[in-house]
């Protein structure tokens, strides 16, 4: 038995066939220590639904309801895992809610209920970023969640919470600057994971800003895109398919400065112009 009165991963895993899949971005972690880890860094959740993207065989979904999280909602698009998750919901009634299916094609809003939000998964490494990014550029803000504690690539990891002037600095940095405060909170080695994946993972933990600076989503993802695809270019170069002479004129950027140089009231103020 492990610390929470459940069978070992290890013997779920087995007893299941849950053999990890590549395809599903499946690297499970086995060690209920590291997923108390990961369910601590978000916070209180006593009083919370926990989203979960991908349990799996249930390591870090058990660890959030061990750590007291009031309800999970959990969404699984492996078929296999569903009689290990049920096995861990019946443990706690009441407390877990499993929905088969693809976190891509899901409506977060419905699934998550009344009250308040914390989004907390080890995400599949193929559709992580995808998702990060719908969960940033939703249209209603103060967004559903009150916070998001996921896994990702170090690389990735680097990217979310880049600053100007770096060389991980880009749409991803820009986004979830404009948005949120974004910090890595720790950061988790391969052999921590079944199978091991090739680099090192982090765990990032966002807390939307109250009120970010106002500006048209699409418009600062259209813009960021644009600058940002040719990012060596000057801006007066790769802001041309957007306009950019105008944007340039109208905000006193530099147009021979370069994308990375930009802040994010900068991009905001280049994507006003560009609704102006
Ligand atoms: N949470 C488990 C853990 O920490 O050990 C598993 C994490 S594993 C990195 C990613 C999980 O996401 C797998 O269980 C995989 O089947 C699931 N998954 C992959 N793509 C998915 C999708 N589009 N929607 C929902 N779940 C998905």
């Amino acid at each position: 038995m492990s610390i929470d009165g459940l069978p070992p991963l290890r013997e779920v895993i087995e007893r299941h066939q849950l053999a990890a899949k590549k395809s599903l971005g499946q690297n499970f972690l086995l060690d209920l220590n590291l997923t108390g880890k990961i369910a601590r860094a978000a916070g209180d959740l006593s009083n919370v639904t926990v989203v979960e993207v991908g349990p799996g065989p249930g390591g870090l979904t058990r660890a959030l309801l061990l750590h007291g999280a009031r309800k999970v909602v959990a969404i699984e698009r492996d078929e296999r895992c569903l009689a290990a998750l049920e096995e861990v919901s019946a443990h706690y009634p009441g407390r877990l809610e499993v929905i088969p299916g693809d976190a891509l094609k899901t409506d977060f809003r419905e699934i998550a209920g009344s009250g308040p939000v914390k989004i907390v998964a080890n995400l599949p490494y193929n559709v992580g970023t995808e998702l990060l990014v719908r969960w940033l550029t939703v249209d209603e803000w103060p967004p559903l969640y009150m916070s998001m504690t996921l896994m990702f690539q170090r690389e990735v990891a680097e990217r979310i919470i880049a600053k100007p002037r770096s060389d991980a600095y880009g749409r991803l940095g820009v986004l979830a600057g404009w948005r949120t405060e974004a910090g890595i909170a720790f950061d988790v080695p391969p052999q921590a994971f079944v199978p091991p994946p090739k680099v090192t993972s982090s765990v990032v933990h966002l807390v939307p800003r109250a009120e970010p600076l106002p500006a048209d989503v699409r418009t600062l993802g259209r813009i960021t895109e644009a600058a940002f695809g040719q990012r060596r270019k000057m801006l007066r170069q790769s802001l041309k398919p957007v306009g950019g002479e105008r944007l340039l004129e109208a905000t006193g950027i530099d147009g021979t400065r370069r994308a990375e140089t930009l802040s994010v009231a900068e991009f905001v103020a280049l994507a006003n112009a560009f609704r102006g």
